[in-house]
């Protein structure tokens, strides 16, 4: 410290090193404002301190950056017709288009808007499975994310395990929010994110079909059977994508090449002490039964009259 002072000399600092004192920062003191004689702040230094307290709560409350962790799953693309295996343990993968869950889209997009406003500081995206997951994560890194984290496994994964692995990379990155798809389209369990916050203890907001973020609060608005509801959940929170939350944007070939560059951390979930073991047994995949070809009526009459007669629905 430079300056050697007491509340009532700030009118008159005393220097202790007057040589390395800069004068800038002499002057600095000095607008800042003076305690009279009697050692009472005057008006001038009350109002300053008041404008910094608010000036920090403010920065506090609204403009304290998240880092928002997104889950990512490789599954069939949708596009793809999906084929049940000959033995019908499960659909056929090999040769087969494999691109990021939609729904994961739609999160990723979410967190990069998020960065891109502001609200978030840091975007890490996480995929678990096969070596080849790391393109799903060079996806949602094109998309825009920072980093990526694999957690490498042939082994099947159910939703349980991807909670207390989701629950472990929590401890170790400790971000603010975490968002995953509502569902997989693969397994169609819509479990995963619902065990992960019930593992955190964490607020969750399922369905969002939009988010409005406050401060230390995230409100989401959900699509219930009766309409929408509105929750506010205090951060850290686990957020559940739904279709319309947003559009996810497209990588653009720039983007592409950038994200190529970007890191991507590569673990075993025996790396993380999970025991990822399947606690459920699939016993058969079957096809839905084939549907019958529909028929053209030539009146209403003839279709009610269908209805009634072979359908027997009315
Ligand atoms: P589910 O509960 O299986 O329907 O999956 C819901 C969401 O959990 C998905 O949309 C993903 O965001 C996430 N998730 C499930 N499995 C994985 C995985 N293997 N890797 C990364 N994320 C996953």
């Amino acid at each position: 410290m430079p300056f050697a002072t007491t509340p009532f000399h700030w009118h008159k600092p005393i220097l202790t090193h007057p040589a390395r004192t800069p004068i800038v920062q002499r002057e600095k003191r000095w607008a800042l404002g003076n305690y009279g004689a009697t050692g009472v702040m005057t008006s001038r230094r009350l109002r300053l301190r008041i404008i910094r307290f608010y000036a920090a709560v403010f920065l506090v409350c609204a403009g304290n950056p998240m880092k928002v962790l997104v889950a990512v799953k490789r599954v069939v693309d949708y596009n793809v017709k999906i084929r049940v295996k000959s033995d019908q343990t499960g659909v056929e993968t090999a040769n087969v288009k494999m691109s990021m869950n939609p729904f994961d889209e739609i999160a990723v997009e979410q967190a990069v808007r998020m960065r891109e406003a502001g609200t978030a500081e840091e975007v890490i995206a996480v995929s678990m499975g096969p070596s080849q997951s790391q393109e799903t994560i060079r996806t949602a890194l094109a998309m825009g994310a920072d980093r990526g984290i694999l957690l490498e496994t042939d082994d099947e994964l159910q939703p349980l395990a991807v909670a207390k692995l989701m629950r472990a990379i929590v401890d170790k990155e400790n971000p603010n929010l975490v968002i995953v798809g509502k569902q997989a389209i693969d397994d169609d369990s819509n479990q995963t994110g619902q065990m992960l916050a019930a593992l955190l203890g964490w607020a969750q907001g399922t369905f969002a079909s939009e988010l409005k973020f406050n401060g230390e609060t995230v409100n989401c608005t959900r699509e219930v059977d009766g309409g929408l509801e509105t929750l506010a959940l205090k951060m850290p929170a686990v957020i559940t994508t739904d279709l319309r939350l947003n559009e996810p944007r497209y990588a653009s070939l720039p983007n592409i090449m950038k994200a190529k560059k970007k890191p991507i951390d590569t673990m075993s979930p025996s790396d993380l002490g999970v025991d990822t073991a399947p606690r459920l047994t699939t016993l058969n995949v079957t096809e839905p039964a084939g549907r019958e070809a529909g028929v053209i009526v030539d009146s209403v009459a003839e279709l009610v009259e269908k209805l009634k007669n072979e359908a027997k629905v009315i």
